[in-house]
Formats: structure tokens, C-alpha cells, sequence
């Protein structure tokens, strides 16, 4: 890992933290939130990284506060790499064991923060997946961020705010994180080996703006099921043939819905496959060159000509209004139904 340009997009969330080394001025708790895999974790082990580089810090010039930090760490000094393989006293990491923090992690925090950091200027807590504390570590948590210890900066990362105890998101400054955008993503896919660039695309497109999702994705156990799942997805939603969809039994649709509702884990990647291919479609009849599924040309050539774009529209609006209610936590089976009967009639 290197300095903040190591890491994809996020160039606000960015901004905001380098805003704070050049003035100094650290705030004593953030939150970041943002889907998996947009790199809150790493951003947090490089502002814990800027926060103590050595470089260009030098003894003298340790204490005077009216010195501006570099805005990014230089990911090569003793500090830097202690904090990067996590051996670094003063930086902590709290991560869910077995999917909960619990409330003996907070409390052994609490007696670590109750001395004075080791050797660093600015201890950093990292706590990933704050979600997954538990009512008791969440209130013994909301303890420390109402005092909180000196030189000390807490930052916890979530998925969204509504998972956490709103005292807890209220004592912190809130950072977001946007998803990878799928150009990011092309480009750095692009730079594997393992992967030819028209997999690239198709993966950077089906792994929704998460870069841990697209490299767990190419691992080579999983490429081959994700490009296939695609086309599995088109053939059995029945959108391989979109114009035809109204002559597809009803109930075979249901059923698939059925089967979909049950894979909730994947069901947002699942849903924006269908998007991008409906996509696809719409893109064909102005310019083909742009399409993602370089590898179905035919059939999207083949499908974009049965079907007028205004009812392409409406398709790829009817899975936007399912993927919203299920977001809003709707019944994940009836919005699917909803979303097929609707494919189906416009
Ligand atoms: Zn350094």
C-alpha cells in the first residue's frame, strides 16, 4: 500500500482527510460509510499512516503544531510499514469476531486508550464493520467517543448510518464513501493478468462499484461461474428475448423470482446483470461499440432489433423500483414478482 493515491475514486472523502493533516486539525471521531469493498478500511489505514510518517517530520519540527502534514504518507518508513502490516502499537484495529464485536473488545480499547500512546502523535482506532457491534459494545463505545482520550482519532466504518446506535453516529464526523465507478474498476481489472479485457468488462460492470467483490470475482474458482451466471441470468429471466417476454408463462417467471429471492447476498449483483443487459440493448441502436457484453454481440444485436427503446426503458426502470424497495427493505419475493410482472406487461 502506498499513500492515498493507492486508493480508487473517493477523491471527496479524500479531500476532506487531507484538509485535516495540512491544518492539523483532527477531528476526535469519523465515520465512514459506503457499500463493501470502496476501501474505507484502507483510507482509514492511510490516514493513520499520513498521521505518523516520519518523512519530512522531523524531531524537531514533531510538537509544532502550525506545520501542515504531508498530505500523503510515504508508505516506506519504519512507521508507515508497522502500520500497514498492522504491528504498529498505536494503531488498532477492531474487527467483528465471528460477525459480532462484542463488548470485551470495547472494554480492553477502553483500558488501552486509558494510557498514553506508545510512541505515535496520533493513535488511530480503527473499528471495521461497526455494525456488527452489539447493543452493549455500542453503549460501552458511546462511553469513550463522550470522552474522548487525548492524541486520539476513533474512526469506524459501516455500511450505512441507519445500522448504528444514533448517539454513537451523532459523535462522529461523517464521511461517505460513493461506489467504485465501473471505469475505475475496467481500468484497474484491465491490469490483470488473469483476466482477458473483455472479462474485465464484464466483471468491473457486474461487481456494482465494490472492489473487493470484482477481485473476489476473478479469483480463478469464481471467474468462470460469474460469467456464466450471467448468461444464465439473461436466459432464464427471459431477457434474452425481451419482445417475447409477454409469451412466457407467467408462472415460470414467478418461479424464477422465487428462485432469485432466495440468494439475497447476490440478488444486487444479480439485478444489475439484468440492468446492464437491458442496457445493452438501448445502447446497440445508437452506438454498438459501447456495449459491455462484448462477448453476446449477436444475441444483443439480434434482441436490440425485436424491441423498441421506450419499452427498454420502462424494463430497466421497472428492476430500478425493485432494487429501491428492497433496498427500503420491502418483501424481497413480492418486489421480485412485482418487478417480473412488470417486465413483462410494458
Ligand atoms: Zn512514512
Amino acid at each position: 500500500m502506498r499513500g492515498f493515491e493507492s486508493i480508487l475514486d473517493q477523491k471527496q472523502p479524500i479531500r476532506i482527510l487531507t484538509t485535516f493533516l495540512h491544518r492539523r486539525a483532527m477531528p476526535h471521531a469519523l465515520l465512514f460509510t459506503g457499500i463493501e469493498g470502496v476501501g474505507k478500511r484502507m483510507t482509514a489505514m492511510v490516514f493513520a499512516m499520513a498521521c505518523n510518517c516520519t518523512e519530512n517530520i522531523t524531531n524537531k519540527k514533531e510538537h509544532d503544531t502550525k506545520i501542515p502534514l504531508q498530505q500523503s504518507p510515504c508508505g516506506c518508513c519504519n512507521t508507515c510499514r508497522r502500520i500497514e502490516s498492522e504491528r504498529h502499537p498505536d494503531v488498532i484495529l477492531i474487527k467483528p469476531v465471528r460477525a459480532v464485536i462484542r463488548i470485551a473488545q470495547i472494554r480492553s480499547l477502553c483500558q488501552t486508550l486509558a494510557l498514553k500512546p506508545y510512541e505515535a502523535r496520533t493513535r488511530v482506532v480503527i473499528i471495521s464493520d461497526a455494525q456488527a457491534m452489539n447493543p452493549e459494545a455500542g453503549n460501552a463505545l458511546l462511553k469513550i467517543l463522550e470522552e474522548p482520550p487525548a492524541h486520539t482519532i476513533l474512526i469506524l466504518t459501516a455500511t450505512q448510518t441507519t445500522d448504528l446506535l444514533p448517539t454513537v453516529v451523532s459523535r462522529c464526523l461523517h464521511i461517505r464513501f460513493q461506489p467504485i465507478s465501473r471505469k475505475s474498476l475496467e481500468t484497474f481489472l484491465a491490469k490483470s493478468d488473469a483476466l482477458s479485457d473483455e472479462d474485465a468488462v464484464i466483471i468491473a460492470s457486474m461487481a456494482n462499484g465494490s472492489l473487493s467483490k470484482a477481485l473476489s470475482m476473478i479469483k480463478p474458482a469464481n471467474l468462470k461461474y460469474w460469467i456464466n451466471q450471467r448468461k444464465w441470468l439473461i436466459h432464464d429471466s427471459g431477457l434474452d428475448a425481451p419482445a417475447s417476454l409477454s409469451s412466457r408463462p407467467v408462472a415460470s417467471l414467478l418461479a424464477f423470482a422465487e428462485r432469485l429471492s432466495k440468494n439475497k447476498k447476490n440478488l444486487p449483483d444479480f439485478l444489475e446483470v439484468m440492468k446492464i443487459w437491458l442496457r445493452d440493448l438501448v445502447i446497440w441502436k445508437f452506438n454498438p461499440k459501447l456495449i459491455i457484453n462484448k462477448d453476446l454481440t449477436q444475441k444483443i444485436q439480434y434482441a436490440s432489433q425485436q424491441i423498441d427503446l421506450e419499452s427498454l426503458i420502462s424494463k430497466i426502470k421497472a428492476i430500478e423500483v425493485a432494487e429501491k424497495d428492497i433496498r427500503a427493505n420491502a418483501n424481497t419475493r413480492l418486489a421480485l414478482e412485482v418487478m417480473f410482472l412488470r417486465l413483462v406487461t410494458n
